[in-house]
């Protein structure tokens, strides 16, 4: 099984009645868990720290994503919160910590594990802890774009694939595909 942690797919807001999900964010998101991924999001959320919003606030906040992406019929495996202020701890991206956490906690092989994000923190994040291959999507992109770039990569490693595209979704929305070497896509 692989593992993908599509961070910040979903923006988030200060309160659950401005929240909103981006859109074909949870078809994207539906498409990885087909794959056999694992959904986990990380995000900073530094508010907490400089009083913004209470930790209450932000549950409320998770809360209600995760109501929103339940009726679009997509279960989160994990949703990772790095709650800090900068340089006070060692999960708030580009530090691998919320990474680290979500693959213990969930047994997850990072080197299988796929990142999405729109800020090279989060790709930083992710080459940091270990994941392999990471895409950077534009902010407000569509997720399925990003997707689409990593059906393309697995897709390709099988006999006699010819090139692949996304379709009619925005490639351009996909700013950067970084492939480590050592990445093999190779399922367990
Ligand atoms: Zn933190």
């Amino acid at each position: 099984m692989l593992n993908a942690r599509p961070p910040d797919a979903v923006r988030y807001v200060l309160a659950p009645d401005a929240l909103r999900v981006l859109p074909h964010a949870a078809e994207g998101l539906r498409r990885l868990a087909a794959r056999g991924f694992a959904l986990v999001v990380i995000t900073n959320q530094r508010g907490v720290a400089t009083g913004r919003m209470t930790a209450a606030d932000l549950d409320r906040i998770h809360a209600a994503l995760e109501a929103a992406l339940a009726r679009a019929g997509v279960r989160l495996d994990a949703l990772e919160v790095c709650p800090h202020d900068d340089g006070a701890c060692g999960c708030r991206k580009p530090a691998p910590g919320m990474l680290l956490r979500a693959a213990d906690r969930l047994g997850l092989d990072l080197a299988r594990s796929v990142l999405v994000g729109d800020d090279p923190r989060d790709l930083e994040a992710g080459r940091r802890a270990g994941v392999p291959l990471r895409v950077l999507l534009r902010s407000d992109g569509d997720l399925r774009a990003a997707v689409a770039r990593v059906e393309a990569l697995l897709d390709a490693r099988a006999p006699g694939a010819g090139p692949t595209c996304g379709g009619g979704e925005a490639a351009d929305d996909v700013l950067a595909v970084e492939v480590d070497p050592a990445w093999s896509g190779a399922r367990a």
